[in-house]
Formats: structure tokens, sequence, C-alpha cells
């Protein structure tokens, strides 16, 4: 792959902070080195001093003293090492990519930790997009997505899709307005990047199939372009086994992929990772270390269970600094478990919201039943734009929902659907939720 095609002036123009480099050298360091060089304070005057967070299974994460310096202190731009090594046994496990044991300008698999996914996809659009670029994307689509590219200034091209996700034939009939052998120039105006949510799209509850994915990587091959696979529901599919990812098919290095922990860990700790070519994720760590500087450590910071007075916790302990504390006593099984206990809720959730639906909405709306995630996208009939019937009327009816417009490329065109979300509502107030809608509709039509 030449990614040098992809990468705007601005981010093949910067350069590592020289004090980014000499705190990542220093934390790397043995105790024996005086080190004069860190502008890093000193811990020992900060009040926070020891943590004990108790976790659901009963266990606590225990922080003490040594820890808790390591917690408060500046870490490395890329996430700390214990977090990330654990993240790329992870994705070896769920994706087997093939790009893993590549060398690293052929787009070897990288990773790094990002103040939640959002904060990967904002830094990877300004890597990709100069002003006058095209992009491909499936609308409706997340608007933390399109308000990241708007400003931009890059041609948006919608390409149809349905209940599982982008159609192949219709990206294949976009991209025939180019001509792929373009992708050899130095220039080309060919698309830079396709982007989409592959499960429980946001907001249309969308998942691509496998046989999908792999026409679309083909066709990415085709026209040399990058996929952006944001996939923060993934950990929220119903169906098992797991589709595979877009990642896992990477045989060139041209997925980015965005992961989160916010649906099944926190999402105010603010943590996700970003995975893709180690050319392109270095461009995003060199972005980092100028903005957030890294992703709060203590929030990846990992402490130990075991009592102080044990030497070799101790040890542990120093070199292990709430996220990687808790993946690691948990393992990998034990994430996937509370994956597992995570879904059964939102499962229960979303068949609690399909019976209401079936119960008041059946001859007022359309919908299909998501496979992943927690939203239901409903169409409703004879509602060209819902725009008003939800900003206005359903506020004064006491129910809120999104207005289908939210998720357009163009936000002022009309949208018959509404977004209903079943992640947070008690099965009685869903209930009650699409009865006041149900009139609603009723008044509208
Ligand atoms: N992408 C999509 C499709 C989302 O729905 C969201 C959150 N609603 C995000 C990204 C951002 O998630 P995070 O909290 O990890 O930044």
């Amino acid at each position: 792959m030449n990614y040098s095609r992809f990468i705007t002036a601005v981010s093949a123009a910067r350069k590592a902070s020289p004090i980014r480099v000499l705190t990542e050298l220093m934390q790397r360091s043995p105790p024996s080195l005086i080190s004069l060089a860190g502008g890093a304070p000193n811990p020992n005057t900060f009040p926070f001093k020891t943590a004990s967070i108790a976790i659901g299974d009963r266990t606590t994460v225990e922080i003490g003293e040594e820890l808790m310096k390591r917690a408060l202190q500046y870490s490395a731009s890329a996430g700390i090492p214990e977090l990330l090594s654990w993240l790329k046994d992870l994705q070896k496990s769920l994706h087997n990519p093939p790009t893993i044991d590549y060398r690293a300008e052929e787009g070897q698999m990288e990773l790094c930790v990002t103040t939640g996914s959002q904060e990967g996809l904002c830094k990877v659009f300004e890597m990709l997009i100069n002003p006058g670029d095209t992009i491909l994307l499936d609308a409706p689509t997340y608007p933390g997505t399109l308000a990241a590219l708007r400003p931009l200034g890059c041609n948006i091209i919608n390409v149809p899709s349905d209940q599982h996700g982008i159609i192949p034939k219709a990206l294949k009939e976009i991209l025939s307005r180019w001509n792929a052998e373009d992708a050899k120039k130095l220039t080309s105006n060919l698309p830079k990047f396709l982007y989409t949510i592959p499960n429980g799209g946001n907001p249309t509850g969308a998942s691509l199939t496998t046989d999908r994915k792999k026409e679309i990587y083909q066709l990415a091959r085709q026209y040399d372009l990058l996929v952006i696979e944001d996939d923060p529901y993934y950990f929220l599919q119903f169906n098992k086994p797991w589709a595979p990812t877009f990642l896992s098919m990477d045989t060139d290095g041209r997925v980015i992929r965005t992961d989160s922990f916010s649906k099944i860990l926190s999402s105010g700790l603010r943590i996700g990772f970003l995975t893709g070519p180690k050319p392109l994720i270095d461009r995003v760590i060199l972005h980092i270390q100028v903005s957030t500087m890294h992703t709060s450590t203590f929030t990846q910071v990992r402490a130990i269970k075991f009592p102080e007075t044990d030497l070799l916790s101790k040890l542990v302990c120093v070199c292990h600094i709430m996220i990687a504390q808790l993946l690691q006593q948990w393992g990998q099984k034990g994430f996937l478990d509370h994956v597992d206990s995570v879904v059964d809720f939102y499962k229960q959730q979303r068949d609690v919201m399909l019976r209401a639906a079936d119960k008041w909405l059946k001859d007022l709306a359309d919908w299909h039943i998501p496979a992943a995630g927690m939203f239901l996208w409903i169409k409703l009939k004879g509602v060209s734009d819902t725009q008003e019937l939800i900003m206005k009327k359903a506020l004064e009816k006491q129910v809120l929902l999104v207005p289908g417009r939210a998720f357009n490329i163009n936000s002022s065109d009309p949208s018959s659907y509404v977004r209903a979300s079943f992640s947070l509502s008690s099965p009685s107030q869903i209930d009650q939720g699409f009865q006041r809608l149900a009139a609603l509709i009723r008044e509208a039509v």
C-alpha cells in the first residue's frame, strides 16, 4: 500500500514532540537512570493517595500509593504498555488480522488507546481529508461522524444500504464513476475511504453480512480505498458466532478499526482503541502527542488485588498501572463473560421494545429487528418528515426520540424515521413511550 497517497500535508508534517519522546524514554528506563530531563510534576505533591474500586463480581481493584503515583502521572501517548499488549492479544484472538506479522511499512497491525473511539475517528478523518476530497459512507449515520467530517470540506457520497448494511452492487455502481487505474497516480481524485458502522448501526440498527463485507473489501482493493470500520457495537451482537470483521479480512493493510469500551465498561471514563496499519496509526499517535497527550493514565491503570505485603504483588503493582487492572484480573475469558451478560441485557431490552412496537405501532410504522446495538430505526407511515412531530409535539406529550434528520448527510433533508433507544428505559416506560408515539402519529396523518 502506498499510504502517502492518503495522508494530508498537515498529517505528513507531524513530527514527534521531543518532550514526549523523552518522557516515554524515561518511563521505560531502569531506576538507576538519573534523569534531570523530565518536565513531569512530582506526584508526591498530589492529594490523591489510594483507591479501592468495587467491581460487580465482588472483587476489587486496589490502587496503592505507588501505583496511584503512576496513575496520576503523564504516560505514553499510544497507551500504557500493559494495556496495549492486552488489547493487541484481544485483537489477535478476536480478528486474527492477516497483517499481524507484516513489516511495519507494509501495514503491520498497530494499536493505540484513544479517549473514546470518537477521538480516534476524529483524528483519522483529520489525517486523511483535504478540502475537496471525496469519501463514501452509508447514511443515515452517526451524527458525531458527520459533525467531524463536515468542517473538513469533503464531498460525502451516500452509498445505498438496507438492514444488512451497504449494498455492494450500489457501491460498485458509484465507484464506476472513477477509473481504478488512477489509484497508481501520485494524485488521484478517487474516493479516499469508505466509512461504515458494521454492527448495530447508529441509528439504523443495520448489521453487514459476511458476504457483503467480502464483496465490499474486494471493491476497496480494486479502487484502493481505505475502509474505516467504526464498530462500537461489536460487543453488542445478539447472535453468535459474531460476524468476521473487515480487520479479519485485511490482507492489504487498508482497514482502520475503531473499538470502544463505552457500551460495555464505561462511557464516561472515555476509553477506546484504534487498530490499523502502523504507518497510519503512528500518524494518529503523533497527533495525540500534541492534543490530549494521552488518554487518562488513571483510566488505563491496572492495580492488583493481592495484599500489599506480598513482594511479588508489589513488583506486579509497580509495573501495572483501572481498565487494564480489570482486564488483566478478568483475562479474555472474564472479559468475554462480562460482554455476554451485557448482551443478554440488551437483547432482553430489544425484545421488550419489539413487543411494544408490535403492540402500538403495527399499522403505523415499519422497522426491522436489529441484530446488534441499542437502537430501533422506525419509519413512520404517512409522515414525510418527523422533525416537527418529534421536536415539538412529542415533547409536549412527554416522549423523546431522535428525528431521522439528525443522521442525514444534509441535516435539512426530510426524514420519515425516528430512532428509539432501548438501552435506558424500563419495559413500562418503553410501552408508554410507544403508546404516546402511536397517538401522535394518528394525530399527524
Ligand atoms: N461511533 C458510533 C457509531 C457511535 O454510536 C458512538 C457513540 N454513540 C461513537 C462512535 C463514539 O463512541 P465513544 O464513546 O467510544 O467515543
